[in-house]
């Protein structure tokens, strides 16, 4: 089974761990460079994404992580993971910096200002059978994605759901549902990149 690693500064890690291993990954919490050399994929949680830009950097994870990400290792962002991902946030706070890997701008909080928190069923291409259980908690949206991007799904108007290559990012948190569609997606990610690479 593939290793698949938790970024565990700040945020939900624990449900991802969890979604993780019932999708059939070995999943273990990465903090350090070293942790991160060690996995075949990554998934950054939700959380509050300034605090884990800045305790990525603290922790010296930031550059490392930039490279891998950059080399093409899968990667997997939820609500403050995908701002994370995103090439540029349109509103970041003082200081905040991103990972990048996708070819998209991202809003902070932009589902917040108008309900802080909410779920809605979702339909994700690539994901069979019933729309996934999107569970939005201050969430951001999409503003708009670049040429190499794919938007997965939408929702009441905003791109909530993106891959470029072997980054994915949801504004939604699929670790809290029970359903492990998006994680089983994300492990056959790991999977196929682990099969281009050996
Ligand atoms: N609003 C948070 C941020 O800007 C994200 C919230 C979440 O991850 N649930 O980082």
């Amino acid at each position: 089974a593939p290793v698949i690693g938790v970024l565990a500064l700040q945020g939900d890690v624990r449900e991802h761990l969890i979604a993780l291993a019932a999708a059939d990954a070995v999943a273990r919490p990465v903090r350090r460079p070293e942790e991160l050399a060690e996995v075949d994929g990554l998934v950054i949680p939700g959380g509050e994404s300034t605090t884990i830009s800045k305790l990525a950097v603290l922790f010296g994870v930031m550059e490392p992580l930039r490279a891998r990400v950059h080399a093409g290792m899968p990667v997997y962002g939820t609500c403050a993971g995908m701002i994370m991902l995103a090439d540029k946030i349109l509103d970041p706070r003082s200081g905040q910096e991103t990972v990048g890997g996708i070819d998209m701008i991202v809003r902070r909080n932009a589902f917040g200002r108008q309900n802080e928190s909410f779920e809605a069923a979702v339909d994700v291409r690539g994901i069979d059978g019933h729309p996934v259980e999107g569970v939005f908690i201050r969430a951001p949206w999409v503003e708009s994605v670049g040429a190499g991007a794919e938007v997965l799904a939408e929702h009441g108007g905003h791109i909530v759901a993106v891959r470029q290559g072997n980054a994915l990012a949801t504004s939604f948190h699929p670790e809290l549902t029970g359903d492990h569609r998006v994680h089983s997606l994300f492990v056959d990610m790991v999977h196929a990149n682990r099969a281009t690479e050996s």
